[in-house]
């Protein structure tokens, strides 16, 4: 018996067996039996296998071993870092809130959607990987490597910033890119990559959406994220975090109407430190939902007490941040109820304040969200309004109350006229669309004026006061 090679025949493998041959009655051969088997199954499975081992299954771009080996492979040919090398570590931001408010499968439908971008945007003689859930890396082994890394870390931030379209969602998600070459290191893979890393995260400490070349400084920065990340954990249970409030103000009467509470985190060896410190790393980590719990707990009480001292004057109402993430969660309708009933605070004295990108985020779980909000009597406000996205067709559809317009658009008024253009046509459109319209941001008097004879109904900013503890 003679087992033959496989020979693929159209879309077929087959497995020839050679029986043997058969005799007439003169012992002359007249022909050879052999049975040919389809294995088609069997091997597009064995190829499965085989490409798990090197692939990554969800993206069918590289894994992380085959990376690492590509990586070690082309240090090797470097001629002790004569010829140039890149490597490029790309971390979405924001993807854990997406997955966990979307679901699992539109997250992995994203990160299909983005690898094929990135893809689109590499050579042949490019390795793209997945090496753990949302991040990616590259390897660039040309010669105008050192070049071709900003180049394709600005692209590739310009690519993302394009939404996606996955079924009825309309996703949004940006990256952070660390880039290292290999100058200075005689062919130590795990370094590149080690240095690749340090660089995201300075990124991401830079405020995320934006790429950073690896400099040796950045070891110390990416040793301190991992702290402060480990730190966050216990920050909550050992009650780290404190509130401060900013106030509101009526433009006309100058009368405080709301306070917004400002989470400050209380850092045992670092002293202070402000959201912009640790809010990101918070949302990324997930973190978040148990601190914006704390948070409006914490507020929803101290305003009831704030207006039961304060009695006989007009209550003042709290106005609490709440993330992308809190806000899409299952159970975030319950604990809003729970948080009204422990502080004793009334719904209508409630107004949470959500980002655009909230809104964007699948319109009909939104609204469905938003309804029963709005049903407690709690009021919603767009922050930040102007910065994100400004689809208008929300501000027609959903159930808000209130426009913040960003602090942007206050720096240069009024001398920068386009602002000034800007700032009018908001405050009629919200008008028109009967919203409130709070201007945040104002630092001096100039501002405070313009602001007021242009129909704003509320302020908020340095000019009036900052953030502080509530006193009473
Ligand atoms: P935001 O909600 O837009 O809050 C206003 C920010 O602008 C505050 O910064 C405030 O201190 C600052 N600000 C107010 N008036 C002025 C002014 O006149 N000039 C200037 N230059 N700045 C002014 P802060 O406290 O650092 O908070 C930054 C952001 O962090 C907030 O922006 C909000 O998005 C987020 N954040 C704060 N507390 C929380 C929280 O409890 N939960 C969540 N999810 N986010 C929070
Ligand atoms: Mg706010
Ligand atoms: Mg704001």
């Amino acid at each position: 018996m003679t087992l033959r090679n496989y020979r693929k025949d159209g879309t077929a493998f087959w497995n020839q067996l050679l029986i043997g041959p058969v005799f007439d009655a003169n012992h002359q051969c007249t022909h050879y039996i052999g049975i040919q088997q389809d294995i088609t199954l069997i091997r597009e499975q064995e190829d499965l296998i085989a490409s798990q081992r090197t692939h990554d299954f969800l993206t069918g771009s590289a894994n992380r071993q085959t990376f690492e080996g590509r990586l070690i492979q082309a240090c090797k040919l470097s001629q002790n870092g004569r010829l140039p090398l890149v490597v490029m570590s790309v971390d979405l931001d924001g993807f854990r809130p997406i997955n966990d408010a979307l679901g699992h499968v539109v997250g992995d439908q994203l990160l299909c959607a983005v690898a094929d971008r990135i893809r689109g945007l590499l050579t042949k003689e490019d390795v793209l990987a997945r090496l753990a859930s949302d991040e990616f890396a590259i390897l660039l082994t040309d010669d105008g490597a050192l070049e071709r890394g900003i180049e394709q870390a600005e692209k590739l931030l310009e690519l993302l910033s394009q939404p996606f379209e996955l079924g009825p969602h309309n996703v949004h998600v940006s990256a952070s890119i660390g880039i290292a070459d290999n100058k200075g290191l005689t062919g130590r893979a795990i370094e590149m990559m080690h240095h690749a890393d340090m660089a995201m995260y300075e990124a991401k400490r830079q405020g995320r959406n934006t790429w950073h070349w690896y400099d040796g400084s950045d070891a110390q920065h990416g040793a301190d994220y991992a702290q402060l990340r480990h730190d966050l954990m216990e920050a909550i249970t050992q009650h780290q975090f404190v509130l401060h409030y900013q106030p509101i103000l009526a433009a006309q009467s100058q009368t405080v109407s709301s306070y917004e509470a400002l989470i400050r985190w209380q850092h045992p060896r670092r002293g202070l430190l402000y959201p912009g410190d640790f809010i990101p790393l918070a949302e990324q980590t997930g973190q978040i939902v148990a601190i914006g719990q704390w948070v409006l707990e914490q507020a929803a009480k101290d305003i009831a007490a704030f207006n039961q001292q304060s009695a006989g004057q007009q209550a003042v109402t709290v106005a609490v941040n709440i993330s992308p993430l809190q806000f899409r969660r299952q159970g975030f309708y319950e604990e809003l109820k729970r948080v009204l009933r422990v502080s004793g605070l009334a719904p209508e004295l409630l107004e949470l304040e959500v980002t655009e990108s909230v809104l964007m985020m699948g319109a009909d779980r939104t609204r469905g969200i938003l309804n029963e909000i709005c049903e407690l009597g709690v009021q919603v406000s767009i922050d930040d309004f102007g910065t994100g996205y400004s689809s208008f067709s929300y501000l027609r559809d959903l159930p808000v109350h209130t426009l913040k317009i960003d602090r942007s658009f206050i720096s240069d008024i009024p001398a920068n006229q386009r602002d000034s253009a800007l700032l009018q046509g908001m405050i009629q459109m919200a008008h028109q669309l009967s919203l409130n319209v709070v201007v945040e941001g104002i630092e001096t008097l100039e501002q405070y004026e313009f602001m007021r004879q242009h129909g704003a109904d509320y302020l908020q900013g340095f000019y009036f006061a900052r953030p502080a503890p509530l006193t009473w």
